[in-house]
């Protein structure tokens, strides 16, 4: 069935996030909520979707989405989600009123309608009690995590009568439409993700006590070390809000008999309000610009000690498969505590699986996607291997869990996984996924170096990935493109896309570390060779004999972003930070995005006669020169960045396959883009932008380096200082190319350049 419009009851924190999501993924939603019991009826929905609006990081990919949410009450506007196909019920978490809505909807809702409730752990058979068959038949459970646009996690659960039609409509619906990865989890206390993770930060916080360490310590520990985000425990917990911890934690202990109270002097914080950042403080607290931390025994705060071991430091370099081997041998009290949390915690999650999962992998996606561990709980075990694990539960004095006693080697092992019943049986990707490193494996490679690799997608699609250190653009990568290019071409394969694997980062962009080996040693024949090289490979995206695709996610910057631009379609991710930033180290973007701007912008124009094509050089100049970068996919089109005819993939797991697909439908007859040819402004725009450049510096906006920074983009933008003319995209990537040189020989930009290798951080001079 299709889902086209969604009704939301509650519009708390879930409520109103889950309906930000849907109308940012293009959804009309109706949001409902009590009503107010005096004045505007629907003030709480209305109250409730303007948090939304106010939250960081933003809930909306796009704020004028906004206005596909339509707010309304429960009394009086319950007949608008007659319309709906799907209604999510987001209220308080309680049995009864939870029962009182349902009793209601099933009066008002069409046939076929789905409704799914939120909960965190009440029963679904409790809540279906009393209803009709068909309403029973179409009720599921869909647990979404704070925030949703962020937690790519969405946890499924059947009711006893839910139809299968039911949970694939919905699983279809909040991957492809919400871009969630769901898991099916059995409907226990707490699913899957809460009752492990939970009893994840109730360990680590109850073991800082028997190994006698500080909160600073148990979170240098519980962070990256072992694969788990940078907020570790306790900033965890100072996020999520400390009673919203313990009221959870109490839930789970009453439901499941399992003992998951937190230390007394966690409740001690509680009860005198240190709650967490709501608070103004909880584990840390804020004073000026520094982080305090609370010190355990005196319940006093004192200036964060950033946790002095070279061992810990070592360790957060490692790749994670040597990360957890040096675990296993880390010296003193840190080995000692890590190594028996890893245990405990493991012992856990080996007893647990079978009552609150289907299958292993689920588990892994679950604690992947809720809690960003960087592994799953089962591909950790196999990391510390099934050896360490038998021999570690009995120092531990822990019994070998009837799980472990049915894995043979590992968990996961050639292509296979563990089932609950004892058999190994081929691991499902996520459906509709393509796993590059999966296809590598399986020799799938074209061919492969240290910085890329082309990797045959099926069909007659291949795809180039990037490798590198943060996928940063550096010799090795622009060969490999080159190649590529030549090699898709030979083979008369169907067209190219260009995408990567990467969690984060679609590419940092250019390799500075190049750029400055070249200049250090004065090697400028080289160094105009490798910009026009650079050049070239982005007009060969555009003019090669076979569409390419560009799949862009995360950060995309610099070269990234020229590339992007120069695709024949672009499927980026909704969440896509894409921008030209190389004004940042004192250059201008030299690999065509600045010609490309200019092109675009002017030729966007082009339909209006009367139009003065120095508004389209405007908008190039602002977005180069201000260094912008999107906020989200939807942004990036409201940027110029984007294109109508580019499209936009919800589900990152489903991004590579989407761009497959793009390829698939431009080839049959593509022929390449002729080139073109605008008017370029000259003097005349460049007086403008200079006029703008001296008055931000007379305003102190900027600095003399800006100023001239600012006139190298406006100079090439405006097709230099001549009257006005016609130029070619050459002419402007000449002019480009010889401004991005004369950048790179002056001081400010080496300084800029050194910084930001140095530190990672932008540098003004
Ligand atoms: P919340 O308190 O922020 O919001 C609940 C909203 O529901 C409020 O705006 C309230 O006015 C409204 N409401 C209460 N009774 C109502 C009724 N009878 N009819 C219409 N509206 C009503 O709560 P929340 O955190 O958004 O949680 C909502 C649900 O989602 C709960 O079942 C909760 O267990 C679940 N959940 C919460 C989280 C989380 O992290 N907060 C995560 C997953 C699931």
């Amino acid at each position: 069935m299709r889902i086209r419009r969604i009704g939301i009851v509650g519009a708390g924190t879930m409520g109103a996030g889950i309906a930000a999501l849907s109308a940012s993924a293009g959804l009309p939603v109706v949001l409902l909520d009590i009503p107010a019991s005096d004045g505007d009826a629907s003030a709480p929905a209305r109250k409730g979707l303007e948090r939304q609006l106010k939250v960081r990081p933003a809930a909306f990919m796009d704020p004028d989405r906004a206005s596909l949410v339509r707010a309304g009450n429960t009394r009086d506007d319950l007949h608008l989600l007659a319309e709906c196909d799907l209604v999510i019920e987001a209220i308080i978490e309680q049995a009864q009123p939870k029962r009182d809505l349902y009793e209601r909807l099933e009066q008002v809702l069409k046939p076929g309608a789905i409704v799914a409730t939120n909960t965190s752990g009440i029963p679904m058979k409790t809540l279906v009690e009393g209803r009709r068959k068909d309403f029973r038949e179409r009720f599921l459970g869909m647990h979404f995590f704070n925030p949703p646009r962020y937690l790519h996690l969405l946890e499924i659960i059947a009711a006893p009568e839910t139809t299968a039609e039911t949970l694939t409509a919905a699983r279809q619906f909040s991957e492809r439409i919400l871009g969630k990865g769901t898991i099916r989890a059995k409907d226990v206390p707490g699913f899957v993700a809460n009752r492990l993770g939970v009893y994840g930060m109730v360990l680590a916080l109850r073991m800082l006590d028997e190994f006698d360490l500080s909160i600073d310590e148990v979170d240098a520990l519980t962070g990256p070390a072992l694969g788990r985000a940078k907020s570790a425990t306790f900033r965890t917990a100072d996020l999520t809000g400390l009673d919203v911890l313990n009221h959870v934690a109490q839930e789970l202990t009453t439901a499941t008999g399992e003992d998951f109270a937190l230390p007394g002097w966690v409740q001690q914080l509680i009860t005198r309000g240190d709650l967490g950042e709501k608070s103004g403080g909880g584990f840390y607290r804020k004073v000026g610009k520094d982080i305090h931390t609370l010190d355990r025994k005196s319940l006093e705060y004192a200036p964060q000690q950033k946790v002095d071991s070279k061992e810990l430091a070592a360790l957060s370099r490692m790749p994670l498969v040597e990360r957890f081997e040096a675990v296993k041998g880390l010296p003193g009290k840190y080995g000692e505590f890590a190594r028996s949390y890893l245990l405990r915690l493991s012992h856990f999650v080996l007893e647990r699986t079978p009552h609150v999962a289907y299958d292993i992998p689920s588990v892994d996606r679950g604690m992947e996607w809720g809690y960003a561990w960087e592994a799953g709980p089962f591909r950790q075990m196999d990391m510390l291997g099934v050896d360490f694990l038998r021999t570690g539960f009995a120092k531990e004095g822990l019994r070998e869990p009837a799980l472990l006693q049915r894995a043979k080697a590992s968990f996961y092992a050639d292509g296979q996984v563990l089932g609950l019943d004892g058999t190994y049986a081929p691991l499902e990707p996520v459906a509709g996924a393509i796993v590059l490193a999966e296809r590598r494996t399986a020799g799938r490679a074209h061919f492969e170096t240290d910085d890329a690799a082309l990797v045959d997608l099926g069909d007659g699609v291949a795809c180039l990935e990037f490798r590198s250190k943060m996928n940063t653009l550096g010799a090795g990568v622009i060969d490999a493109l080159q190649r590529a290019l030549t090699l898709v071409d030979d083979k008369g394969m169907a067209g190219l896309v260009i995408g990567n694997d990467d969690p984060r980062t679609f590419t940092a962009g250019a390799d500075l570390g190049m750029v400055a080996g070249l200049v250090q040693r004065g090697e400028w024949k080289k160094l105009e060779v490798a910009v026009a090289t650079f050049q070239q490979c982005s007009m060969s995206l555009r003019s090669s004999p076979f569409p390419v695709v560009v799949a862009p996610f995360g950060l995309t910057l610099g070269g990234g972003c020229e590339f992007s631009l120069h695709a024949d379609m672009i499927q980026a991710h909704a969440e896509l930070y894409i921008g030209l930033v190389e004004v940042g180290v004192g250059l201008i973007p030299g690999g065509g995005g600045t010609k490309e701007l200019m092109f675009r912008y002017t030729r966007d124009l082009a339909p209006y006669d009367e139009a003065d094509p120095f508004e389209g050089v405007k908008r190039a100049f602002k977005l180069i020169a201000m260094a912008t970068t999107s906020t989200s996919a939807l942004d990036a089109r409201k940027l110029g960045f984007l294109r109508e005819r580019d499209r936009i993939s919800m589900n990152r797991d489903l991004l590579l396959a989407d761009a497959k697909q793009r390829v698939l439908d431009l080839a049959p007859g593509y022929v390449a883009p002729t080139p073109q040819t605008v008017m370029a402004t000259g003097s005349e725009g460049l007086g403008n932008l200079e006029y703008a450049g001296w008055a931000m510096r007379e305003g102190g906006q900027i600095t003399d380096f800006e100023v001239k920074l600012a006139y190298e983009v406006a100079y090439v933008l405006c097709g230099g200082d001549g009257p006005p003319r016609a130029v070619t995209e050459q002419d402007i990537l000449d002019l480009e190319r010889d401004a991005f040189l004369r950048l790179l020989g002056t001081k400010e930009t080496q300084e800029r350049i050194g910084h930001m290798l140095k530190t990672g951080k932008p540098l003004r001079n």
